[in-house]
C-alpha cells in the first residue's frame, strides 16, 4: 500500500488522477491524504469524484472515502476492463481530467473502450477540449494507439452540461522521440462565444493581435456558437508545427478583462514558439505517464512546471522509473526515461 501525501508538490487534483491511474497500471493500492492540500479550498471537489468513479469503474477497484469535500480515500485496484463506459460530472468540472484518468490503463487494454463524459469541456485550470484533441492524442497516436474524441456539446463554466465522445483502440506503447518540433507551419486564433456579447470575442481578438503581430488578419477568427451551449466564452490559439500542434488557451472569467486573459494567452504562445520547444508548459506533465508505460522516450520542453515535477515524483514511487531533467540554459529542458 502506497501513502501520499495530497500536499507535497503540486498539491492539487493531478496528483489523485495521476495515482489512480499508476494504481491501475501497476496493480498497487494507495490511500491518500490531505487531498488538495496545496490548493485554497482542499479536499476532493465534484470533478475528482467523478475522475475516481471513473478509474473504478474501468479499474474494478474498491475506493472509499469518495465524496465531495473528503481530504483521505483508499484505492485497491482490480483488473482494467475495456468497453463502453459514461460519465456525467453534474458541474463545469474537466471532462478531460477525466479523460486524464482513465486514458493510458484503457490504451493498454486488449480491446477498444468508447467513453462519454459529460461535464466542463471550456473552464479554467484544465485542457480546453481542442488541446485535447490536437495537442495530446496527437502525440499519443505517435506511440501506436488510435484514439478520436469528439465534441458533442460546450460547457462552459459555470453551467458545464457539455459533452464529449472517446474512443480508444489500445496497442502496446513504443517510445517516441520528440524532441525536435518542427517548422512553424499555421497560426489559428478562435474566439469562441456562447449566449454573450459577441463584442468580447473581437476584443479579445485585437488583444491577441497586439502580440502575435507576425501571424496574418485571417488566422483571426470570431466563432460565434449556440446561444444554449453558454454563457460562455475561450479565447484558443493554436500553432501548428511539424511534429506538434500545440494550444494555448483562455476562458472568459467575470471580473477580468477580456483583453488581459488573451494577452496572456498569447503571451504564452509566444513563449512557447521563440523556445524551439516541442512541448509547452501543460503538454508536458501529461505526456510523462504514457512515457513512463512506453518504458522510454524524450521530449523538449519550455521551464518545467510543478505538475510535471510532481508526476515524475509519482510515477517513481508506482514503478520504481526515473525521468532525467536537464536544462539547456536557455530556458528549455530536456526531459527524458531511457
Ligand atoms: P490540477 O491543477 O492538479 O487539477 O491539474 C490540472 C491539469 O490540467 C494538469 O495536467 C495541467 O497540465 C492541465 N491543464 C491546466 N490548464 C491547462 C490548459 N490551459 N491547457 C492544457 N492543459 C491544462
Amino acid at each position: 500500500m502506497i501513502t501520499i501525501d495530497g500536499s507535497e508538490g503540486e498539491g492539487g487534483g493531478q496528483v489523485l488522477r495521476y495515482a489512480a491511474a499508476l494504481s491501475l497500471l501497476t496493480g498497487e493500492p494507495f490511500t491518500i491524504r490531505n487531498i488538495r492540500g496545496g490548493r485554497a479550498k482542499p479536499g476532493l471537489m465534484r470533478q475528482h469524484v467523478t475522475a475516481l468513479e471513473a478509474a473504478a469503474a474501468i479499474g474494478s477497484a474498491e475506493c472509499s472515502g469518495l465524496a465531495v469535500g473528503s481530504t483521505e480515500l483508499t484505492f485497491r485496484p482490480g483488473s482494467v476492463v475495456p468497453g463502453e463506459y459514461h460519465f456525467a460530472i453534474g458541474t463545469a468540472g474537466s471532462t478531460a481530467l477525466v479523460v486524464q484518468t482513465v486514458l493510458v490503463p484503457l490504451m493498454l487494454a486488449d480491446v477498444p473502450s468508447r467513453i462519454v463524459i459529460e461535464g466542463g469541456t471550456h473552464a479554467a485550470s484544465a485542457p480546453p477540449f481542442e488541446f485535447l484533441a490536437h495537442t495530446l492524442l496527437p502525440v499519443l497516436e505517435r506511440m501506436g494507439p488510435r484514439l478520436s474524441v469528439t465534441l458533442e456539446r460546450h460547457g462552459f463554466f459555470p453551467r458545464g452540461g457539455g459533452r464529449i465522445v472517446l474512443d480508444i483502440t489500445p496497442a502496446p506503447l513504443v517510445p517516441i522521440d520528440c524532441t525536435q518540433r518542427g517548422a512553424f507551419k499555421a497560426g489559428k486564433v478562435e474566439a469562441l462565444v456562447a449566449g454573450i456579447p459577441f463584442d468580447i470575442a473581437d476584443r479579445e481578438l485585437k488583444a491577441a493581435r497586439k502580440v502575435l503581430t507576425d501571424w496574418p488578419e485571417d488566422a483571426f477568427a470570431p466563432v460565434q456558437l449556440p446561444a444554449e451551449h453558454g454563457p460562455g466564452n475561450a479565447l484558443l490559439i493554436t500553432a501548428q508545427c511539424d511534429n506538434v500542434t500545440e494550444v494555448m488557451s483562455a476562458f472568459g472569467q467575470i471580473g477580468i478583462p477580456a483583453e488581459r486573459l488573451a494577452k496572456t494567452a498569447a503571451k504564452r504562445m509566444a513563449g512557447y514558439l521563440a523556445s524551439g520547444a516541442f512541448a509547452g508548459p501543460y503538454l508536458q506533465d501529461q505526456l510523462l505517464l504514457p512515457f513512463a508505460c512506453a518504458g522510454a522516450g524524450a521530449f523538449t520542453t519550455v521551464k518545467l512546471s510543478e505538475h510535471a515535477r510532481t508526476a515524475a515524483g509519482l510515477i517513481t514511487r508506482f514503478t520504481g522509473r526515473a525521468f532525467h531533467f536537464g536544462e539547456d540554459g536557455e530556458g528549455r529542458w530536456l526531459v527524458r526515461m531511457d
